[in-house]
């Protein structure tokens, strides 16, 4: 697996001093709101873990299975895998995701909880943001690390669901692409 990678972006003691500090900020604004967080697998499940256990406050988790993505391009509109969701009615909704590219499945995300959920309030926190255009103008409250675009895979992020146990973020080589493609 490491042989596929060009680059390391992030090692995983990076990652984790990164977390620390999104996690004091999370704290922080949470602090005495009921919260429950909706994570967005598969993605951002590693994620979701090692953020939640380092937020000392009192929440729920719910998680929704979402995709968008075939192969390294974004299939442009997105699919929910679940029909019910949690009941966050009055409560404070911090979506977790992996990555942000075009924004178009976060604002889906938000969309459905706007319209279905009657939630106080709805926000969404980010391991990785692409920079570039972004062709739903959805913006994420919380930003781990801004990233060239470039498909990345690891620390729970995937390319045809390979990789995603990789403990550190990385670029995937043009080789291993094709090798996977499907
Ligand atoms: P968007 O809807 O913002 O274009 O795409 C977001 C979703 O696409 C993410 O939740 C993630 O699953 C996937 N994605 C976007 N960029 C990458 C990438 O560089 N690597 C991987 N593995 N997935 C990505
Ligand atoms: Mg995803």
């Amino acid at each position: 697996m490491q042989g596929d990678i060009d680059r390391i972006l992030y090692h995983e003691t990076t990652i984790l001093s990164r977390l620390d500090e999104m996690a004091h900020t999370i704290a922080k604004d949470y602090e005495g709101k009921e919260l429950t967080v909706v994570s967005i697998l598969n993605g951002s499940f590693i994620f979701m873990a090692d953020l939640l256990r380092r937020i000392p406050l009192p929440l729920q988790i719910d998680s929704w299975s979402v995709s968008s993505y075939h192969g390294t391009k974004s299939k442009g509109r997105i699919e929910f895998r679940q029909n019910s969701i949690a009941d966050v009615t009055g409560r404070h909704v911090l979506i977790l995701d992996d990555i942000l590219d075009s924004g178009l499945t976060l604002r889906a995300i938000k969309d459905r909880l706007a319209a279905e959920s009657g939630a106080a309030s709805i926000r969404s926190c980010v391991l990785l943001r692409k920079k570039l255009q972004r062709e739903a103008a959805t913006v994420a409250d919380y930003v781990g690390f801004e990233i060239p675009d470039e498909f990345v895979v690891g620390y729970g992020l995937d390319y045809n669901e390979q990789y995603r146990n990789l403990p550190y973020i990385g670029v995937l080589n043009e080789e291993a692409i094709r090798r996977h493609a499907r």
